[in-house]
This record gives C-alpha cells, structure tokens and sequence, in this order.
C-alpha cells in the first residue's frame, strides 16, 4: 500500500503545528516547528494569514490525512463509510481511523510514532487473535486481541518503546503482558481521541 515517504517535518510545518510523526524528536528541540514555526518555501511566512471557508475545511482535512498517514483515495473510502455508518460522519471517520491496526500499535506503546508502528505492522511482528496480520489499515472490532509476536518482543527498539515512551494506552483499550498485548475493549469515544482536527469541516468539505 502507497504511503507518503517525503519529509514529514513540512507536513506539520504546514499545518503550522506538531503532529507528531517522528518519535522522539517531536518532544526535543530539534523539532522544526520549535525553530521556525510557518509553511516551508520562500512564501511560508506570507502564508500566515487568515484563510478562507474552504481553505480551513481542506487543511483540517490534510491535518487528519498526515496524522494518520493516510494517502487522498483511502480517506475518502473511510469517509464513504463513514457516510454510510448510523450516527455522525466525522466521529465515524475519526473512530474508523483510530481502529487501524498500525494506530493501535502506535497506541499500545511499540511504536514511537504511527510510521514506525506502520512498519512493525508491515514487517509481521504483529498478531491479531493470534494470528498475523501485515495490513496496516486493518480495522479491529471491539473484543479483539492484538499482540507481538514472541520473537519481537526482544527487539530492541521495541522494549526501549516500551520501556521508554510512557504512553498510557486510551480507555478504550486494556494492556496486558507487560505492555505487549492490548484488548479492544470498547470502539473509541470522540472524547476519548485526542487528535487535534475538528472532524466537521472535513465532513462539510466532502459535502460539498
Ligand atoms: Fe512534526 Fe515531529 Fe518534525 Fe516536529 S519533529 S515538525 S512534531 S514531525
């Protein structure tokens, strides 16, 4: 599956705020936005002004997008689904992108960021109900286990995640094994997705 693979510190630099898509360097000084914190390119500082409807519609609609790392055409399939889904389209949206199996290895603490997760995922190191799965948008259901596998656990930059981020699991799932199995104990809650995109331009955005 295509992924962006150009350099991530401009996407938030556009945004004109941390997404948090490269580990640790995102909390250091050594993060971009710390130093020069506008759009790149030549125009990046005359890009500061207020924009129109639209424009604000589309950005959070990118700001989702590169959290995520979702590429245009599976946003808008997730957003056809979400369409599709009983209750409202943006909490829908925001929910479905949370059940990505590389976002719940992100969450569970083993991966510094959803990009790295991504690549455990890709990589085979994680099992879901025992079994592996190697898909990263794979949407868990509530009741599911997801785990690492054995010989992954001993992978160093693995335990130094785990040892070292810190990241409390969200409610909706539950850690078990020391931090190397989480349950999907309940589909996430919009208070319980901490991602900073107001999800109703984006639904107004695709009405158009
Ligand atoms: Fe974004 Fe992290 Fe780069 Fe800072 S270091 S600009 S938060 S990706």
């Amino acid at each position: 599956m295509a992924r962006y693979t150009g350099p991530v510190c401009r996407l938030c630099r556009r945004e004109k705020m941390k997404l948090f898509l490269k580990g640790p360097k995102c909390d250091s000084m050594k993060c971009p936005i710390e130093r020069r914190p506008y759009p790149p390119g030549e125009h990046g500082r005359d890009r500061m002004r207020q924009g129109s409807e639209y424009l604000a519609q589309l950005r959070e609609k990118q700001k989702a997008r590169r959290i995520y790392g979702v590429l245009e055409k599976q946003f808008r399939n997730l957003y056809a689904e979400a369409v599709r889904q009983e209750g409202i389209t943006g909490e829908n949206l925001l929910r479905m992108l949370e059940q990505r199996l590389d976002n719940i290895a992100y969450r569970a603490g083993w991966g510094s960021s959803r990009n790295q997760a991504r690549q455990l995922v890709r990589h085979g190191h994680v099992k879901v109900n025992g079994k592996r799965v190697t898909i990263p948008s794979y949407q868990v259901r509530k009741g599911d286990v997801v785990s690492l596998k054995d010989k992954s656990r001993n992978m160093i930059v693995i335990r130094h995640n785990v040892d070292t981020l810190d990241r409390s699991v969200p409610p909706w799932l539950e850690s078990a094994s020391e931090g190397y199995e989480v349950t999907v104990r309940d589909l996430p809650m919009r208070e319980h997705i901490d991602v900073p995109v107001r999800e109703q331009l984006i639904v107004e955005l695709y009405s158009k």
